[in-house]
C-alpha cells in the first residue's frame, strides 16, 4: 500500500513530559506507517525553548500564520519549581499564551463522546463545544481595597483631554473596587471566530451575557455579535441550515442542562473559564477534551486540552509502566490532518483522519482503554481491558488495520 502524500506542510509543535512520549508513539504507530508526513517541526520542549530564548515558540506561531494549520503537544508553563528543575535562564511565558496572542484567536473546546463513558447529564447526546473569549474583563482588571469612607469615581480621559466621569459609590466605610475593560476590536474578532467556526462545523451558535444588568458593558458584546451576524453571516447561516441564538447567561445555563448538545456555546472570558470546567468534567474526563485555536483570519492550531501529565512522566522515568490516555492527542493530530486535507482538497488525508478517529472510538467502545477511563466506564467490568499507554496505541492500530 502506498503512503498518503501531503502537498503542504503541517506545523508540528512538539512538547514536554508524558505527552512528548505519547507524541512519538502516535507518530510511529499511527501516522508514519500510513502517511508521508510532511511537517515543519518545532521543538517546544522546555529545554529547547530555554536554549533559543523562547524564539522557537515565536517561529512556530509565524509558521502557523504562513501555512494555516498546526498541531501542538502539551507544554510546560514554567513556574519556580521548573526554574530549578530545568535550570532555566528565565521564567518563560506560557507557549499557549504567546501563540494565542500572535494568532489573535479564540479557543474552542469539545469533548470526544464515546459509548461507555456517559456524561453526568443524561440528556447530553452530542458534544457541547465551548468557545471562550480570551481577552480582558476580570482577567485584566484593576482593583482597590477601599480603606475608609470616600467617593469612588470612574474617569475616562480622551487624548484631547475631554473627560467622562461617573460616580461609582459614595463609601460610608471600607470596601472594595474593581475596574475592567474590553476593546471593540477584541470582541469583534471573538464574534467572527465564533461565526466562522459554527459554519465550519455546521453547528448552531449560542451566545449569552448579562446585558439586562450590564446595560453598556455586556450590552456592547450583544450588539457587536448582532451587527456582525446581520452584516456578514446571516445569509451564510441560513444556507447552512444553522442558527445564531442570543439569550441571557442564566437562561443559557438552564437551557444547556436540558439540551441534547451538538452546538457551540460562546462565553465571555469568566463565564467560559467556569463553564468549560463544568462542561468538560460533566462529559467525563479531561483526557477526552480537544481544543482548537481559531484565528479570525482562519488559521487553526489543534491540541489536547490537558497538560503534560507530569505525575505519569515521573513514573515513566522510574521505569514503571504508565497508562496515560492518548485520545485527545490523537484527535489533535486527526483534527489538524483533516483541516490540512480540506484546505488542500486532499480527500485521502480527510478519509484517513476520519478512519483513525473511528478506530480510536471503537477501541474504547469494545472495552480496551487506559486506566483513567476504566475507572469511570459504564461498560461491564468483565469486558474492560485496562491497557498501558503503548498497548492502547497498538490496540488502536490493529482496530484501524481491521477496518
Ligand atoms: P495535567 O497534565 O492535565 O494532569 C493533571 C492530572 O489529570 C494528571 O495527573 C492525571 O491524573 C489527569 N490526566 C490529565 N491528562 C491525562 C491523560 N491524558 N491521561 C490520564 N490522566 C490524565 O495537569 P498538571 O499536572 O496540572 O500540569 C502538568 C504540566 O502541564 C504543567 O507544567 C502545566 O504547565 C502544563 N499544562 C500545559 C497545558 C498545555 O500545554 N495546553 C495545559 C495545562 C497544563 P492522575 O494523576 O490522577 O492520574
Ligand atoms: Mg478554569
Amino acid at each position: 500500500m502506498s503512503k498518503i502524500k501531503m502537498q503542504t506542510p503541517l506545523v508540528e509543535m512538539d512538547g514536554d513530559e508524558m505527552t512528548r512520549i505519547l507524541w512519538k508513539m502516535i507518530k510511529e504507530e499511527l501516522l508514519i506507517p500510513y502517511i508521508e508526513l510532511n511537517t515543519e517541526y518545532f521543538d517546544l520542549g522546555l529545554e529547547h525553548r530555554n536554549e533559543t530564548n523562547d524564539q522557537v515558540t515565536i517561529d512556530s506561531a509565524n509558521a502557523t500564520l504562513k501555512y494555516g494549520v498546526a498541531v501542538k503537544c502539551a507544554t510546560i508553563t514554567p513556574n519556580s519549581a521548573r526554574m530549578s528543575e530545568y535550570d532555566l535562564k528565565e521564567m518563560w511565558k506560557s507557549p499557549n499564551g504567546t501563540i494565542r496572542a500572535m494568532l489573535d484567536g479564540t479557543v474552542f473546546r469539545a469533548p470526544i463522546v464515546v459509548k461507555g463513558i456517559e456524561p453526568c447529564v443524561k440528556n447530553w447526546e452530542k458534544p457541547i463545544t465551548l468557545a471562550r473569549h480570551a481577552y480582558g474583563d476580570v482577567y485584566k482588571n484593576v482593583e482597590i481595597k477601599v480603606p475608609s469612607a470616600g467617593k469612588a469615581e470612574l474617569v475616562f480621559t480622551a487624548e484631547d483631554g475631554t473627560e467622562i466621569r461617573e460616580t461609582i459609590h459614595q463609601f460610608k466605610g471600607a470596601g472594595i473596587l474593581q475596574g475592567m475593560h474590553n476593546t471593540e476590536e477584541s470582541i469583534e474578532s471573538f464574534a467572527r471566530a465564533c461565526f466562522n467556526y459554527a459554519l465550519d462545523t455546521k453547528q448552531d451558535l449560542w451566545f449569552a451575557t448579562k446585558d439586562t444588568i450590564s446595560k453598556k458593558y455586556d450590552h456592547t458584546f450583544k450588539d457587536i455579535f448582532e451587527e456582525i451576524y446581520e452584516k456578514d453571516f446571516a445569509e451564510q447561516f441560513r444556507t447552512a441550515g444553522i442558527e445564531y441564538f442570543y439569550t441571557l447567561i442564566d437562561d443559557a445555563v438552564a437551557r444547556v442542562m436540558k439540551a441534547k448538545g451538538g452546538f457551540i456555546w460562546a462565553c465571555k472570558n469568566y463565564d467560559g473559564d467556569v463553564m468549560s470546567d463544568m462542561v468538560s468534567s460533566a462529559f467525563g474526563s479531561l483526557a477526552m477534551m480537544t481544543s482548537v485555536l481559531v484565528s479570525p483570519s482562519g488559521v487553526y492550531e489543534y491540541e489536547a486540552a490537558h497538560g503534560t501529565v507530569q505525575r505519569h512522566f515521573y513514573q515513566h522515568l522510574e521505569g514503571k509502566t504508565t497508562s496515560t490516555n492518548s485520545v485527545a492527542t490523537i484527535f489533535a493530530w486527526t483534527g489538524a490532518l483533516r483541516k490540512r486535507g480540506e484546505l488542500d482538497a486532499n480527500q485521502e488525508l480527510v478519509d484517513f483522519s476520519d478512519k483513525l478517529e473511528r478506530a480510536t472510538i471503537a477501541t474504547i467502545e469494545e472495552g480496551s482503554m487506559t486506566k483513567d477511563l476504566a475507572l469511570i466506564t459504564s461498560i461491564e467490568k468483565a469486558k474492560v481491558k485496562t491497557l498501558s499507554s503503548a498497548d492502547f496505541i497498538r490496540a488502536v492500530r490493529s482496530k484501524f488495520d481491521s477496518f
